[in-house]
């Protein structure tokens, strides 16, 4: 029986050789088919025949994990080209086969989710990323996406909630993001007057960011509301005193709990001192601006006008040339300054107030999130 088994084993191995060659072969006339299919899928899209491309990709059997690389390549390719449908077809694809890694599901999901971002179908991004967090334990990218998701939603209760998720997954600092969702929160109770909850929100910016500027203009904002106008200058001044590209957005509200105290002198100095101190240029335009429109009542200060002359900014001047224009009635210096107000002021109508840093978006308002790159605390 023993000699049987050994005369029958040459037999076994010649069989499993045929087998294992058969196999072999098979796969090599894969890969072939595969690479063959990938050149002839890319020659398409040097062509620009997109469609056609698509076809070739999405018609193959069989993905392997470097062709599932290129397959999220092509679709994010066709993303960044602004065509969001194919972007969606390929990744849809990709996500449809079932011989796909863990990793490269995750990242085909993360792409898909991406695509309807772009396309701006943000309930079905917020699907996707939603079960992408459920099922692979708060994938960080899906956290930082749904974020943005929420920002644009303004879904703010969702974003903390988020940013609480991504900062325990990433370790990331996400508190002055977070304190700046609980005043965007604050600000929509005080439209409504929900004073109580106000509170409660700039309670947990503070406790969320220490520092935070904003919060001391909400609780400016909360003291004006009061009736309490001295309360409010302070917490203004000391904003702009941390911060004093501050002073574009609290000019109207600093005029109006200034108006209501009667003492547009202590306003003035604050803005001389504040001047020294940051050579600001949008502080020494502020100050001219509150003394033009206090003109009637307030002389021209000393050293104002050397002051313009130290900065090289347009608006000051113009307003300088105003303060001038106004004591010279009918006479032909009178004229002169009436002419060059009008040039300056034809040329500042085509200017932008604020820009962001990180992205050079120009804007006429003070936004604390750039719209354009959505960045916090970027535009001045
Ligand atoms: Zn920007």
């Amino acid at each position: 029986m023993l000699e049987l088994l050994f005369l029958l084993l040459p037999l076994a191995f010649l069989s499993g050789w045929q087998t294992a060659k058969k196999r072999y072969k098979k796969a090599q006339s894969q890969k072939r088919q595969l690479s063959d299919n990938l050149v002839k899928g890319i020659n398409f899209l040097l062509d620009e025949q997109p469609d056609k491309a698509l076809e070739v990709f999405l018609s193959h059997p069989e993905i392997d994990e470097y062709t599932a690389e290129t397959y999220l390549l092509l679709g994010n390719m066709f993303r960044n080209r602004g065509e969001v449908d194919r972007a969606l077809k390929v990744h849809q694809n990709l996500i449809s086969r079932p011989a796909l890694a863990k990793e490269q599901k995750v990242a085909a999901m993360l792409a898909y989710g991406e695509d309807f971002f772009a396309a701006g179908m943000l309930d079905r991004a917020e699907g996707v990323f939603q079960e992408l967090i459920k099922n692979s334990s708060g994938d960080v990218q899906a956290c930082g996406t749904l974020r943005s998701i929420y920002e644009q939603l303004q879904d703010w209760e969702k974003a903390i909630e988020v940013s609480r998720c991504e900062e325990k997954q990433s370790g990331n600092d996400h508190s002055r993001i977070i304190a700046h969702y609980y005043c965007e929160l604050a600000e929509e109770e005080l439209e409504k007057g929900n004073i109580h909850l106000v509170e409660e929100y700039i309670e947990n910016a503070q406790k969320s960011h220490k520092h935070s500027n904003r919060v001391l203009v909400l609780q400016g904002d909360l003291e004006s509301r009061k009736n309490r106008p001295a309360n409010a200058l302070k917490l203004y001044q000391k904003a702009i005193n941390n911060d004093s590209r501050l002073i574009g957005l609290l000019d109207k509200k600093l005029i109006a709990v200034t108006q209501q105290l009667g003492n547009i002198d202590q306003l003035c100095n604050f803005l001389k001192k504040l001047l020294v101190r940051t050579n600001d240029q949008k502080v020494l335009e502020y100050w001219v601006e509150l003394t033009l429109r206090y003109a009637q009542d307030k002389p021209l200060e000393n050293g104002l006008e050397d002051e313009v002359g130290k900065y090289a900014s347009t608006k000051a001047l113009l307003g300088i040339i105003k303060l001038w224009q106004l004591d010279q009635h009918d006479t032909k210096a009178g004229r002169h300054y009436e002419l060059l107000s009008n040039v300056l002021e034809r040329y500042l109508k085509n200017q932008t107030e604020f820009h962001c840093h990180h992205c050079g978006y120009k804007m006429n308002d003070f936004l604390w999130r750039c719209p354009a790159c959505h960045h916090w605390d970027t535009v001045s």
